[in-house]
């Protein structure tokens, strides 16, 4: 049994539609991460499995429950905000409480709880702090001492990395991953950073313009992205597209990008919907499985070469635009270890295998 469903969820705020018959459902301790750009509905779900929003319609059912109609407190669950949310004036220890009072608890059994989350997370030393004392990493790991000491088979989190800065965001990351992995609870996590959801979730659901657009594992997203929002949203720097035009002969297939004039061997890609002749299709390249050099390569399945427009160095990797010919660019990634930096203007000859394409139709956008 699914541990949270959503069914044909609703939200409406005045006439704007925000959620159109979504159907989600979340498997008993999974860490599923709703990811999507800004505004794409993520935290009005969120906040709806909270109880803090109301559905327009639709039900939410947690753990066989029905609680489309529940307060907050009465739905088992525990939330932890981007914005910490701690009480000022309360110390470490009367924050972690806090969370407790309405859970009618004797004296010894919060003492015990706030102990174990506090031990859990390496606050201990600072229980009798004010959140002014403490640095953002701290704070941070208060809010969620005190989502945990409510002891809920589910934990709701709202972006709770983003006030972060690069390197915590980092060690709270494995952090709650490794929680999660001690707890096994449920986890439904909410955040734009595709690098969050790939390295915590056990699913991804990807979400746009309030329609999840996929849900699967964080390999599967990557390797079979169902579409070309997912494709793009995955991956940095993103996947690059070409335009192409299918061309069957003799039992082989290929797709030709007439700007390059580059024939794309699709001989060893499984399409679920095989084109027809003439069909224009999107072809995806990841910058990252290009590799450098022309010709005579036994996995290739394309060849270019182009002008290099500019470059980009981040440490062991340089990422190399290349002109595509219609205005466009073609990232490609490579190690500058075996490799020299081409320089601007440089013509640069690449490969991509043939076993790495990804397809989608132009018109639908899908992968076929
Ligand atoms: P972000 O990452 O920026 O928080 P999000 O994906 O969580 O984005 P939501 O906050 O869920 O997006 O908002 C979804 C859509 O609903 C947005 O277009 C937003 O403008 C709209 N919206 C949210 N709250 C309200 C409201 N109270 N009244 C009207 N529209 C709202």
């Amino acid at each position: 049994m699914p541990e949270i469903e959503f069914n044909n969820i609703v939200k409406r705020f005045g006439r704007v539609t925000v959620l159109e018959d979504l159907n989600l459902q979340v498997d008993d301790g999974e860490f599923l991460v709703l990811l999507g750009p800004s505004g794409c509905g993520k935290t009005t779900l969120l906040n709806m499995l909270a109880g803090l929003q109301e559905v327009t319609g639709g039900s939410i059912v947690i753990g066989g429950r029905d609680v489309t109609d529940l307060d907050p407190k009465d739905r088992g669950l525990a939330m932890v905000f981007q914005s910490y949310a701690l009480y000022p004036t309360k110390t470490v220890r009367g924050n972690l409480k806090f969370g407790l009072s309405v859970q009618k608890l004797d004296r010894a059994e919060i003492e015990r709880r706030v102990a174990w989350a506090a031990n859990l997370l390496q606050i201990d030393k600072l229980l009798d702090r004010k959140p002014a004392q403490l640095s953002g990493g701290q704070r941070q790991r208060v809010a969620i001492g005190r989502a945990l000491v409510k002891n809920v088979d589910v934990f709701l989190f709202d972006e709770p990395l983003s006030n972060l800065d690069a390197k915590l965001r980092t060690e709270m990351r494995l952090e709650i991953k490794q929680l999660h992995q001690e707890l096994e609870k449920t986890i439904v996590f909410v955040t734009h950073d595709q690098v969050e959801a790939m390295t915590m979730a056990s699913r991804i659901a990807v979400m746009n313009g309030g329609v999840i657009q996929q849900i699967a594992t964080p390999d599967e997203i990557y390797e079979r992205p169902a579409n070309l929002f997912v494709a793009q949203f995955i991956g940095s720097p993103a996947m690059n597209t070409l335009k192409a035009t299918v061309e069957r002969a003799d039992g082989s297939v290929s797709a030709v990008h007439a700007p390059t004039g580059a024939r794309i061997d699709l001989s060893a890609y499984s399409f679920s919907a095989a084109p027809k002749d003439g069909d224009a299709v999107i072809v995806g390249l990841r910058p990252e499985h290009f590799s450098i050099g022309c010709n005579g390569h036994a996995d290739a399945g394309a060849y270019f070469s182009l002008p290099v427009r500019y470059t980009e160095k981040t440490g062991s990797d340089v990422t190399a635009f290349l002109d595509s010919g219609d205005g466009g660019l073609i990232a490609v990634r490579f190690d500058h270890k075996h490799h020299h930096v081409p320089k601007m203007g440089e013509m640069v000859e690449i490969h991509f295998p043939k076993d790495r394409f990804d397809i989608f139709d132009a018109a639908s956008e899908k992968r076929i």
